[in-house]
């Protein structure tokens, strides 16, 4: 009997290879804009027909082939990339399996022309499911164009496995943006259905990045370039506020291939920390430039995942990287009265990424007030900022300014700090300067904002999320040092708990010693309060424990923190200063001032915004002065 196994044909065993590496039209602009890139292509066109299926062309002006070579591409691992085990190691262009080409060709017809230099004549190859259907000499500048018809013509099961139109250009469209963001040397042009969606010119990554998101969307970016023995990253994150719902606006190319991978992205999000609301993702755009031998890229035959050799060194990095960038970068959310347009995705202003139901052009949003925008960088000092309304205050200088008297309605707090309602005693190290009293410069209005003047404009404050911030970022420190700022009472309480209470405090108790809380366990679910933290005003320490408690609970329910976290959340919203606290000039600046030691500033634990700027163009384009 004829024995059962036999080598398949290598039409078949083409076909089958291809499948992982040509999933869909965009797989064949990705592989071929690789190879463009890989031979050092200036400009780059990308024509498609029918979302790809119809037609995908990709025209370059590369280092192009001889004819001898082009006859060879279309079988299966041809490649120039590589030769020997050790180019494995340390690949340095995007394709290397020599694949692509042949993959493409068993599920498509081809057609490649190409001219390299020093000959004066191109070789046009007709290439049909595999087959060689036509060769011939052709006149052409120097490059190479591949034109791929009719994708999966001979594979009837994967054509109908295509998305609509819509989604199949959407996926193409993202290839060319990846590669463009990346590529900002190279010239781009990206054509569908005879309808130019890009024309980019080669430029610096800031501007081919205001060319692709629009300039508005830039001004919400923050830089981040960093070099290290190990690795670089350079690129850039997005200021919170201009999060997402979902991941697609993020961008990680490793050497400058795009990929994917859940621990990089993971660490990007955490370097935000509480700075997102929940359900929301950042946009970032960052390539991380690393000793090819350190990451090995044929773990696919998409070449999308790849391995790090140490992936927990590369999280680190990335993670504090960004932490530092966006710590760097004063994130304080303006206040804007803008009624024209915000900013669009890139695929809207393309109009290729259109959903239904999407408008595109203004969203109903833009016109009411709202947070759309932030300062930049370089416009508010906050240290300074504050230090110099500190020692205005202690002048007469403000008035010498020249600024503007309040109305009437600004209430502007000038007792002195003995008749206080804020329960914090504000800590100042023995003989440090108090604060002069009557200041002209900072307000508060209706027992909730703080308002000052900054050079730029206006900061509003709000109160109760600062004070959060800072207790909460005291008590997270007071975790890591031995030393708690306990108040011993001078009549410890004793506190009837629940049952259930009573064991959360218990299980708290030296969380709750760290923070402050000197908490006796009594037994019979009653403890015996003898300290309570500085902040915590006397007279309340019961409630604010009980307050604490629940806190805790309700945390506990509705997501999964770390206890201590949850407990310096829970302590922080509890015990901080509330709407309707009135607070004088000293309690003003002092809360100002520990609020911008903190190390995120602009949101409180809960991801709401602390601090806002309303930009004086913005005031003179409310009174028409512009
Ligand atoms: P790989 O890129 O993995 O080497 P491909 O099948 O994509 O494999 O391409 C095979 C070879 O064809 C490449 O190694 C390269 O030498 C040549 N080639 C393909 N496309 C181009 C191009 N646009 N310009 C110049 N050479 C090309
Ligand atoms: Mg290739």
């Amino acid at each position: 009997m004829a024995g059962r196994v036999h080598i398949l044909k290598p039409e078949l065993a083409n076909k089958i290879a291809a499948g992982e590496v040509v999933q869909r039209p965009a797989s064949v602009v990705k592989e071929l804009i690789e190879n463009s890139l890989d031979a050092k292509a200036t400009t780059i066109s990308v024509i498609v027909k029918d979302a790809g299926k119809a037609l995908v062309q990709v025209i370059d002006d590369g280092e192009g082939m001889s004819s001898e070579d082009a006859l060879l591409v279309f079988q299966r691992h041809a490649t120039s990339k590589i030769a020997t085990a050790e180019d494995l190691e340390a690949i340095t262009t995007l394709g290397f399996r020599g694949e692509a080409l042949a993959s493409v060709a068993a599920v498509a017809q081809v057609e490649l022309r190409t001219r390299q230099e020093p000959h004066d004549t191109g070789t046009l190859l007709r290439v049909e499911g595999n087959e060689l259907k036509e060769s011939t000499k052709v006149a052409m500048e120097r490059g190479t164009a591949v034109v791929v018809k009719n994708l999966f013509y001979n594979t009837p099961a994967r054509r109908n496995f295509l998305k609509t139109r819509t989604t199949e250009l959407k996926n193409i469209s993202d290839v060319v943006t990846r590669m463009a963001v990346v590529h900002p040397e190279v010239a781009w042009q990206y054509v569908s259905d005879d309808e130019e969606l890009l024309n980019l010119k080669p430029k610096s990554t800031e501007d081919r990045l205001k060319d692709l998101f629009g300039e508005r969307h830039f001004e919400s970016l923050v830089n981040v370039h960093e070099k290290t023995d190990y690795l670089a990253i350079d690129g850039f994150v997005g200021k919170p506020d201009f999060s997402r719902k979902s991941r697609v606006d993020q961008f990680l190319f490793i050497n400058r291939r795009f990929i994917l991978n859940r621990a990089i992205n993971h660490a990007v999000f955490q370097a935000y920390e509480h700075l997102l609301e929940k359900g929301m993702f950042p946009f970032y755009i960052l390539n991380i430039t690393l000793d090819p031998h350190k990451v090995d890229v044929n773990v696919h035959p998409s070449k999308m995942e790849v391995k790090f050799e140490n992936e927990s060194n590369i999280y680190r990095f990335v993670l504090s990287i960004v932490r530092k960038s966006l710590a760097a970068n004063n994130l304080i959310p303006a206040l804007s009265f803008q009624t024209d347009d915000i900013p669009g995705r890139f695929g809207e202003r393309l109009g290729f990424a259109q959903r239904p139901g999407t408008p595109t052009g203004s969203s109903p949003q833009a016109t009411s007030l709202g947070i759309l925008s932030q300062v930049g960088a370089e416009e508010i000092d906050i240290e300074k900022l504050f230090g110099k309304i500190e020692r205005r205050m202690g002048t007469d200088a403000a008035q010498k300014d020249g600024e503007a008297t309040f109305p009437t309605d600004l209430q502007c707090a000038t007792q002195p700090a003995a008749d206080r309602v804020f329960p914090h005693r504000p800590i100042r190290a023995p003989g440090e300067k108090e604060p002069v009293q009557e200041g002209r410069a900072i307000w508060q209005i209706h027992n909730k904002y703080i308002l000052s003047q900054i050079r730029t404009g206006l900061l509003i404050v709000d109160q109760h999320v600062a004070h959060e911030r800072i207790l909460y970022e005291n008590a997270l420190s007071n975790f890591e040092n031995s030393l708690p700022t306990t108040q011993q009472l001078l009549f410890p309480q004793t506190v009837q708990l629940s049952a259930s209470d009573y064991s959360l405090v218990k299980e708290l108790a030296p969380h709750l010693g760290k923070i402050g809380f000197d908490v006796k366990l009594f037994g019979k679910n009653t403890v015996v309060i003898e300290g309570i933290p500085a902040d915590v005003r006397v007279g309340s320490e019961a409630q604010i424990l009980q307050d604490v408690l629940d806190e805790f609970k309700n945390n506990e329910h509705a997501q999964t923190l770390d206890v201590r976290d949850n407990l310096a959340k829970s302590f922080a919203c509890k015990a901080a200063i509330k709407a309707g606290d009135r607070l004088n000039t000293t309690e003003m600046i002092v809360l100002i001032d520990q609020l911008f030691a903190t190390q995120m500033p602009y949101v409180c634990p809960h991801g709401r915004p602390v601090v806002v700027k309303i930009p004086v163009d913005e005031l003179d384009r409310r009174f028409g002065r512009t």
